[in-house]
């Protein structure tokens, strides 16, 4: 197809330069020509295309999530941009509490310095060829009271799908991170929808990441009702099972976690086979509705045992790639890193599992 658009235009091209004249119309109709054709090769990068791409990516969790930009600790450097493209990851994920940063009341206008963050967020994504995922995170107020926060939920979206309408197709829109409590599906099915609808306005093309309730569980994935005639839209899911496994010591998952201690992952017949019905159960939802598949989390946190905590890792990577989904590691550098920033150096056996060395 490329070469074929190439010889039209090379054809017309030398038709042109026999006429007297014509040059300065011709080197535009060639300009509008060759825009035509960069954007229907666009639009024919389908979803699926974009999650390939997406491959396996990491999430730079705890950075632009905090109420203040480092409230938590987490910092991320243009270094780090550097550092985490060299090593063979193909994309970030970038959760972003987008909901601190804006008006309380009408028309909830977006603070500029907090885009002048997250542009630099997505510019050194992109200068370092990586793909990205926006995603809405953080916005807890919207979970317990969905009715009251729809028209400032909608008109965020507005604004950043606005302000980020020029990216390249290589970046994408999440529109909230794992939905749960009074964001059930019913509620959910018309927040995202609307929400899209947004979006389309001003990215009618731009991919769209969205996942079912329940803290995006696969579980949920049959609740899940997306505008079928929009197919630029890639569904996720997070994955933290074994939950005593993966959330060992964790204060946010309860008081209780600390007697989950020492809890191991030994990838026996019956832990494989869980990850494994899971597994097919999503991929067995993305085949039914012609929707690419993508593991936007998972991670073990680091109170558990490195070993466990790297084998269960390799397995839920070697299981995701086996069905084509995407997979981004929560996270880079925090409580569950991959990457040491004290050391400046990678965690070895989580980074290998990774990258399936
Ligand atoms: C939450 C994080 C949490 C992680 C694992 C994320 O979606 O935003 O705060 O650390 O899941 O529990």
């Amino acid at each position: 197809m490329a070469s074929r658009d190439g010889k039209i235009v090379k054809r017309r091209a030398a038709a042109a330069n026999r006429g007297k004249g014509c040059d300065t119309t011709m080197k535009f109709f060639l300009l509008l020509l060759s825009i035509a054709t960069i954007a229907a090769r666009a639009e024919d990068r389908t979803a699926f295309d974009f999650n390939a791409r997406l491959g396996g990516g990491v999430n730079l969790g705890n950075w632009l999530e905090p109420p203040t930009e480092g409230g938590w600790g987490t910092k991320v450097t243009a270094e780090d941009f550097r550092t985490i493209a060299k090593a063979g990851f193909k994309h970030v994920r970038i959760p972003i509490r987008w909901s601190a940063h804006a008006d309380k009341a009408a028309p909830f206008t977006m603070d500029s310095a907090w885009f002048a963050r997250t542009d630099f967020a997505v510019s050194q994504a992109l200068s370092n060829h990586l793909a990205v995922v926006l995603n809405m995170h953080d916005y807890d107020e919207i979970l317990k009271d969905p009715a009251t926060h729809r028209e400032r939920y909608l008109a965020l979206w507005k604004q950043i799908a606005e302000h980020y309408r020029a990216l390249p197709d290589s970046a994408a829109f999440e529109l909230l991170n794992e939905p749960n409590s009074k964001l059930d599906a019913t509620n959910w099915n018309i927040f995202a929808a609307a929400a899209l609808k947004v979006v389309r306005e001003s990215n009618p093309q731009r991919i769209v990441v969205i996942g079912p309730t329940q803290w995006n569980s696969f579980d949920k994935l049959e609740a899940l009702k997306l505008p079928e005639d929009d197919r630029r839209i890639v569904v996720t899911f997070h994955y933290y099972l074994p939950f005593h496994f993966t959330h060992q010591g964790a204060d946010w998952a309860g008081s209780e976690s600390k007697s989950w201690l020492g809890t191991k992952w030994t990838g026996s017949e019956k832990e494989m086979g869980d990850v494994r019905r899971d597994f097919d159960k999503a991929a067995a939802w993305g085949k039914a509705h012609d929707r690419p598949i993508y593991l936007g989390e998972f991670g073990a946190y680091s109170k558990g045992e490195m070993e466990s905590r790297a084998r269960w890792t390799r397995a839920i990577r070697d299981e995701a790639k086996a069905r084509s989904f995407a997979t981004a590691y929560w996270e880079f550098s925090s409580g569950f890193g991959v990457y040491d920033t004290q050391a400046h150096a990678w965690r070895e056996p989580l980074l290998n599992a990774l990258l399936g060395k």
